[in-house]
């Protein structure tokens, strides 16, 4: 029988040789869709850890590793996916480490380095160990950074080759104590979705307002009343965030002159398909409306995002329940906001039950992610990898 609090001592091991691992990932970052480096590494290591199968190229730059259980697989056993994802970001480190990236302008600011290093731990545990019946799936994915890799692994086939039953996914998480882990039953992560406004008026003179529609005065208005979204038609228990996050108009040197459009673009974040139904038909309302009362001409284009990550309740309960046997009973937290951040993990959680786990990095000095002095802390591999590893042999006891 699995004791999933010996998982991550036996993977404790093998630590010195994952963060070598880790390190090197995070040296050499690659980008969405480029990850070709990465992706030999982890097909190489999956190779010479014995898993039954390594499958390359899947959504472009996608690894799955098939590790079949000793105590029978096929008809009538489950599949478990559990999922990493390789890609860096496109920003320049600044953390001055002897491993920091050789790729300028590319880092791994967000520990993408460090899940796939935890995943390749797990996969050389349970490919000795293999101390279960059904079959593991893991999942090294391309292009998490707002690229969609998930989903091109789906529409790549993922599901239909690899019969995934129930998925499983951690970040590290610089918001959550080192040694402790996070889930919650329901939204971990928000939809992150993008908005583009254009309000089209009359330009003219400056100075003689009676011969323009101004669109700026229109901008101004609209700004102010998408407010009234999330503090008036939202419901108060639920969460709702729209931002304007930048904005073109006239020309500024320039003063005397009023111009024909105004540009905003932004971004929405809900957790709730309702909520975020409602937020595109006020939107448009509102918009539309204001901007003809000044009038000017407004439209709204919603270009949807990833889709809010959440928890299936039997999984984010059976992942606390293995996380207090790997970090302690005292170091599993369940009562926890989620996070406005994106994750494109929805689309899979979207498919099949499962549930995304915070492994937690907080300390004196650590930095957040997608900050040029972020650095994914080594110290959490041992019981992130354990986590993936006992949380799938938690799944397939038969
Ligand atoms: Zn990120
Ligand atoms: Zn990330």
């Amino acid at each position: 029988m699995y004791n999933p609090s010996k998982v991550s001592g036996a993977i404790a091991e093998f630590h010195s040789d994952l963060t070598a691992i880790r390190r090197d990932i995070h040296s050499n970052p690659e980008h969405a869709y480029k990850e070709t480096r990465t992706a030999a590494i982890v097909a190489e290591r999956l190779t010479a850890y014995g898993v039954d199968e390594v499958h390359t190229g899947i959504g472009g730059t996608g690894v799955v590793g098939v590790i079949r259980g000793a105590r029978g697989h096929g008809v009538g056993t489950r599949n478990v996916g559990l999922r990493a994802d390789m890609d860096c970001l496109a920003m320049s480190e600044e953390t001055r480490l002897p491993y920091a990236s050789k790729n300028q302008g590319y880092m791994h600011a967000c520990g993408h380095d460090g899940h796939t290093t935890m995943l390749l731990g797990a996969a050389r545990f349970l490919a000795k160990s293999r101390d279960f019946s059904g079959t593991v799936y893991t999942v090294f994915q391309p292009a998490e950074e707002g690229l969609a890799g998930a989903k091109a692994m789906m529409d790549d086939g993922l599901f239909t080759r690899f019969p995934i039953d129930v998925f499983y996914g951690l970040h590290n998480a610089p918001w959550v104590p080192l040694g402790s882990m996070a889930v919650r039953v329901g939204a971990m992560m928000a939809a992150a979705d993008r908005i583009e406004i254009t309000i089209e008026g009359k330009g003219g003179h400056g100075g003689m307002p009676q011969f323009v529609s101004d669109p700026i005065l229109a901008a101004a208005h609209v700004i102010t009343a998408i407010q009234s979204i999330a503090s008036r038609n939202a419901d108060p228990a639920d969460s709702v965030v729209v931002s304007i996050c930048a904005m073109e108009a006239g020309v500024m040197n320039t003063y005397n002159v009023v111009p024909r459009e105004v540009k905003m673009v932004g971004t929405v974040r809900t957790y709730r398909k309702e909520a975020q139904a409602m937020v595109i038909e006020k939107l448009k309302l509102i918009v539309e409306n204001t901007a003809a009362a000044f009038g000017s001409t407004g439209r709204v284009n919603f270009i949807e995002g990833y889709p809010a990550t959440i928890n299936h309740k039997r999984e984010a309960e059976l992942a606390a329940e293995v996380g207090r046997s790997v970090f302690g009973p005292e170091n599993v937290i369940t009562e926890i906001f989620p996070n406005t951040g994106g994750e494109d993990f929805s689309y899979f959680l979207e498919a099949v039950p499962g549930a995304y786990i915070w492994v937690g990095q907080q300390c004196e000095g650590n930095f957040p992610i997608h900050h040029p002095k972020y650095d994914f802390d080594d110290r959490i591999i041992p019981n992130g990898a354990g986590l993936l590893a006992a949380i799938a042999q938690h799944e397939l006891q038969g």
